[in-house]
């Protein structure tokens, strides 16, 4: 791991790399006649594009590149986002030519390989949830909390009543609550009790016939698992409401306990994060969502289905809740979270979800006597600490966060679950090693230390990134991307 970024590109704009006259292509001389020309009015002559050669464009690009930070960078402790490793045969699969050059509207007897793969996904993710209908379709893990919240809805109303409510942890992520009211319900918010857990009396007394059901993140964005999820399941199975269990974070689950055996009726998976699909930057993700068999007749359509030896796309469901997106999903990153499962296997899947639980656990033991733990048990995928002890001192979680930028490491989540002061969730995730773990043990410790000892050093970091401290607010509505030397 290096201690510092040695090499600081200082890019300009690509305009002033600008030579009149510099191209970067050459057209051959016109074989074919001249044609005419648009009228004058539709034609501009002077276009600000930058001249330069290829060279110059590959190398600003690539200069470009190399100010942000990546997972094939470095450490990437990004709490509930699971920045682990994405191996590149699932890229190197996902681009065989085969899967590459596929058209949606392909009749479906020249696109048995892939429908074949998609129904195998589908039966594997519907095995690893214990809730066996599964549908592909969701483009991220909030658009698979879209799909289930609409089941939710549609299930109430195949029995012939409307329901108003839907019951939320304060422990949830934050997209659960941005769901409900997208669906048109009103959340009602169930705080977290003194162990990290859910409070069962006031789940208790929040329940009623008017609640549709409860979205709960399992483990929770403490990085805890709900140790009532079996009263709390029966609870809310009581007025006939359904549970909603945001799955985002199965690695710490997957192979080791099955969500539809702890009363769970719909789920969705992130690909993006629990089976290495490469995410981030807004790109496409992949909200895999798997409900209890008796919930099937509702999932979007088309769902794939195997009659004899023949995969089909079936869109005769006439209770169906309708599309959710055009075509069939992400289908490039189906593959890619395909691809990782088989490369694992069984076991191998059991063996991610442990490693992840003991990696986080393994960072929680070594740091909890230098920074707050307000909940100190067993944790899952991710530990969440506290700054408060630092806060103290003048050091706050942001600055934390900017000093650990100095040792070329990503910095966590910091300022969330929102219900922690100070918060620092941390996810290592299974992919990364010992030593990398104990570099950030390490480095954590030594910026613990100079918060007492030098907390100006902390302040004021990163020391060593082309820019320092941006008014964030500012940089993203403002963006001002000149580089100018401080
Ligand atoms: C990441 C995450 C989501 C949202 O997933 P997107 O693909 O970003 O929509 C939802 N819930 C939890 C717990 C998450 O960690």
């Amino acid at each position: 791991m290096p201690e510092t970024f040695g090499f600081v590109p200082r890019e300009p704009l690509i305009f002033e790399h600008s030579v009149p006259g510099r191209r970067g292509v050459e057209l051959p001389p016109l074989d074919v006649p001249e044609a005419e020309l648009p009228p004058e009015e539709y034609l501009r002559d002077e276009l600000p594009l930058p001249e330069v050669s290829e060279v110059e464009v590959v190398r600003h690009f690539t200069r470009l590149s190399q100010l942000n930070f990546a997972v094939d960078i470095g450490f990437y402790p990004l709490g509930s986002c699971t920045m682990k490793y994405n191996p590149k045969v699932n890229d190197a699969i996902a681009n065989l030519p085969g899967f590459l050059h596929l058209h949606p509207y392909q009749d479906e007897a020249t696109v048995q390989g892939i429908l074949q793969l998609m129904y195998e996904l589908q039966e594997w993710l519907g095995e690893i949830a214990g809730l066996p209908a599964v549908t592909l379709q969701p483009s991220a893990g909030a658009h698979g909390e879209l799909t289930g919240v609409l089941i939710i809805h549609a299930y109430h109303t195949s029995k012939g009543r409307r329901r108003h409510v839907i019951l939320v942890p304060d422990s949830a992520h934050g997209t659960n609550p941005a769901t409900v009211a997208m669906v048109g319900y009103r959340t009602v918010s169930i705080p977290t009790g003194p162990d990290g857990n859910m409070d069962l009396n006031a789940l208790n007394s929040a329940l009623n016939d008017d609640v549709a059901g409860l979205m709960i993140t399992n483990p929770s964005t403490l990085g805890l698992f709900e140790e009532h999820i079996l009263e709390v399941a029966e609870a809310i199975h009581s007025v006939d409401g359904l549970i909603y269990m945001d799955g985002a974070n199965m690695n710490a689950m997957v192979g080791v306990a099955k969500p539809g055996d702890l009363g769970m009726d719909i789920l969705h998976y992130n690909l993006h994060k629990t089976f290495s699909v490469p995410h981030g930057g807004g790109g496409p993700g992949a909200g895999a969502t798997a409900v209890r068999a008796d919930l099937a007749r509702f999932l979007p359509v088309p769902v794939v289905v195997k009659q004899d030896d023949r995969y089909t796309l079936d869109y005769d469901r006439p209770e169906s809740i309708g599309r959710v997106r055009a075509f069939y999903g992400n289908v490039n990153n189906i593959v890619r979270g395909y691809v990782y499962m088989r490369m694992l296997g069984r076991e191998g899947l059991e063996d991610m979800s442990r490693t992840a639980v003991l990696n986080a656990n393994y960072i929680r033991a070594h740091l909890k006597d230098v920074y707050d733990l307000p909940y100190d048990r067993l944790c899952k995928h991710e530990v969440v600490f506290s700054g408060k002890r630092q806060a103290k001192k003048g050091v706050r979680t942001l600055d934390i966060a900017k000093r650990l930028i100095d040792f070329g490491i990503h910095p966590p989540t910091i300022y969330f679950p929102l219900i922690i002061e100070e918060a620092l969730m941390i996810e290592p995730t299974e992919t990364e090693s010992k030593a990398t773990l104990d570099h950030f043990i390490a480095v954590m410790r030594r910026i613990a230390e100079e918060a007492e000892t030098d907390p100006d050093t902390v302040r004021s970091a990163p020391h060593v990134t082309p820019v320092r401290r941006l008014d964030e607010a500012r940089a993203a509505r403002r963006p001002v991307v000149r580089w100018t030397p401080e």
